[in-house]
């Protein structure tokens, strides 16, 4: 069956579900989400760790995650819909002297823009987090307005309000292919048939780049497996949720419920959709790297594991707005392991462009597609 839109919305994650509901709310007219899932928030905002953050080594993050958390804090009491937040900041411990560096010039720059990023001898680091090992640690940054936040419950709720501003959310839809007609979109195309509009957003997450493919765009964006491990209880759990980081390892954990959520890169990572839980990385790189950095961990028993994809970009930034010569495509991919603090503001960003053809609350054009053929690449250091 054929029919029309305004905007179709490829992607029922985090980022899709605040485009659609933005794109809604700012009466671009019709808005239809597509998501082939039977539910939304399945792809890798259904894996995420929560986890937001300023403390980013580029000012283009720093810039969106400024607009973005207001958005993620301030969520129930603007929206009157529950999300579950916690802000007990995000601490980084770095061994590794020329690491540290860089975190002191990434505090300087996060300082420089209003940030309370703080910079901690390694025994005041032990004070934000007692039990974890600093030994050797050359120190330690912290940020008190970092913190977590329910992604499914972000998404639901976005999801929500857009029904509300008028938005179509269609599940269970499969897009085959984004057609275009000359130099530019004229809709999708997709198992039940033809949706017709002169503007669709890719929020396809890590499928975003074989989407993109199906216009001839070449989208530079990989999945990469992420593993996470949750707990149960043990003697010496955190009190707060803060968010700790070995810089040298990417070992990370927070409290989540009785237990922790952890984390971690692997050596050998590569490429893959493989989501399935890679036990000999958990229990020979993972679980060491934990019960080394965080000894109370070798009491705790497994409750529960998963993997999910990342979706990497070459610098580690999304990208994000419209493609040259293919008017009518707008991109939202790529956002390397940090893009579910990120969907608040991109939904925001993406509705500025379709109705002011720019955006204005932060300035994102260096995010633009064309920076790779350029060779003009904004390097993120701080990928967790
Ligand atoms: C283990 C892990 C931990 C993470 N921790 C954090 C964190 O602490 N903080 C943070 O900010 N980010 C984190 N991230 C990253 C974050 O989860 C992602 O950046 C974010 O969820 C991306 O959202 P999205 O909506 O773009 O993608 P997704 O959530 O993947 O949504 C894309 C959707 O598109 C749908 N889709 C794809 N192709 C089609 C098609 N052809 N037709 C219809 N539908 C289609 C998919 O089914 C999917 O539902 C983490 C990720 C992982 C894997």
């Amino acid at each position: 069956m054929s029919r029309t839109a305004d905007v179709v919305v490829v992607g029922g994650g985090a980022v899709g579900a605040s485009a659609a509901y933005h794109l809604a709310a700012a009466g671009i007219g019709r808005v239809i989400l597509l998501e082939r899932e039977t539910s939304l928030g399945t792809g890798s905002t259904g894996a995420c760790a929560g986890g937001f953050r300023h403390q980013f080594s580029s000012e283009v993050n720093v810039r969106l995650s400024l607009a973005s958390v207001p958005m993620i804090l301030g969520f129930q009491k603007e929206h009157g819909l529950p999300l579950d937040v916690s802000q007990d900041g995000y601490l980084f411990v770095v061994r590794d002297p020329d690491s540290w560096k860089t975190f002191v010039a990434a505090a300087e720059l996060q300082r420089s823009l209003g940030v309370d990023a703080r910079l901690l001898t390694p025994e005041q680091a032990l004070e934000v987090v007692p039990g974890i090992d600093v030994e050797g640690a050359a120190g330690a940054t912290f940020c008190p307005h970092d913190g977590i936040a329910d992604p499914s419950g972000l998404t639901q709720g976005y999801a929500t309000l857009a029904r509300r501003a008028g938005a179509a959310i269609e599940t269970g839809v499969v897009v085959t292919a984004i057609r275009t007609g000359g130099d530019r979109v004229t809709g999708v195309s997709t198992a039940n048939g033809e949706v017709s509009a002169p503007v669709v957003v890719n929020a396809a997450g890590p499928w975003a780049a074989g989407l993109a493919a199906t216009c001839g765009v070449d989208l530079p964006v990989e999945p990469v497996p992420r593993h996470v491990v949750v707990t149960g209880p043990f003697p010496g759990i955190p009190v707060r949720r803060t968010l700790v980081i070995e810089a040298d390892t990417s070992f990370y954990f927070h409290r989540e419920g009785g237990g922790v959520l952890m984390g971690m890169g692997s050596r050998n990572e590569r490429p893959s959709f493989d989501t399935s839980v890679d036990r000999r990385f958990v229990e020979e790189e993972l679980l060491p790297a934990a019960v080394r950095f965080f000894p109370p961990l070798a009491a705790a028993g497994i409750v529960r594991s998963w993997a999910g994809l990342y979706e990497m970009t070459p610098d580690r930034h999304p990208i994000l707005g419209p493609v040259a010569g293919l008017e009518g495509l707008l991109l939202a991919n790529g956002f390397s392991g940090h893009g579910f603090q990120h969907a608040p503001i991109v939904g925001k960003l993406l509705a500025e462009i379709v109705t002011h053809g720019r955006a204005t609350t932060v300035d994102v054009s260096s995010l633009a597609l064309e920076r790779f053929a350029r060779g003009d690449l904004v390097r993120e250091v701080h990928v967790v």
